[in-house]
């Protein structure tokens, strides 16, 4: 049986996880979150006092790291639940530095591919379209300015109990890992030539849902299209 699945990359806080979870409800797909499980390799390296900018400290706590997604989209670090947790500003303010390294790309991108490999998935990260998932149905770069990203980012933090930063402080931190997502050597944040760019700024959430599956539709064509609805 063919497998579909759907790439969504693009900056920080552009919406993708949010898009990307609703649309695996309605389509039935698997969701993985791939920014969770860079997340939780960064907290494993701040409980242990690790500067996660040193290459030898990160790939030293990789065999200890057992990183776990459930279809609800919760990441386990060693058995513990730290899907809040990750989200926290200490461990937004160093992910770009310890998934950067060679290593740690390596572990999770085999990890995330062995997740894809049985049934259809929508992933959302920086590198799904360019190296994880280079055969995606379809592949979704999604933008919007870092104003409106961090207006939403903090709204949502602000509604899940998770900072109070304001939006000035998360503009200047999506701005940051942006940056260096954009111009690291491994992987770096890019568009795939094949993806279609979807500017979400001024799009409601259900709007771009529904642009996303729309470009999904025309892709596959109407007759797989049809066997997909019907069996949902
Ligand atoms: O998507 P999220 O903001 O949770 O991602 C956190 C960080 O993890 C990103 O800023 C980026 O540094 C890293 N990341 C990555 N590759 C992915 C997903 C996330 O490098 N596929």
């Amino acid at each position: 049986m063919n497998h579909y699945s759907i790439a969504i990359d693009g900056p920080a806080a552009s919406g993708k996880s949010t898009a990307a979870k609703i649309i695996s409800k309605r389509l039935n797909f698997l969701y993985v979150d791939t920014g969770a499980m860079y997340r939780a390799v960064t907290l494993l390296m701040l409980e242990k006092g690790l500067d996660t900018k040193d290459r030898e400290a990160a790939k030293s706590i990789l065999d200890e790291c057992d990183i776990k997604e459930d279809r609800e989209g919760r990441v386990y670090l060693n058995g513990k639940d730290v899907t809040s947790r990750v989200r926290m500003p200490d461990v937004s303010s160093q992910v770009s530095y310890a998934c950067a390294h060679k290593e740690v790309r390596e572990k999770l991108v085999e990890l995330q591919r062995e997740m894809a490999k049985s049934e259809n998935v929508i992933m959302d990260g920086r590198d799904i379209g360019t190296v994880v998932l280079q055969d995606a149905t379809l592949k979704i770069y999604q933008i919007a300015s870092s104003y409106a990203r961090a207006v939403r980012r903090q709204k949502e933090n602000v509604e899940k109990g998770i900072s109070n930063a304001s939006v000035e402080e998360i503009q200047k931190d999506i701005e940051k890992r942006d940056y260096i997502d954009s111009h690291r050597e491994n992987s770096p944040l890019k568009k795939a030539d094949d993806a279609i760019e979807l500017d979400t700024s001024d799009l409601t959430i259900e709007e771009e849902v529904e642009a996303i599956i729309t470009l999904f539709r025309k892709k596959v064509g109407e007759e797989v299209w049809n066997n997909m609805v019907q069996s949902l």
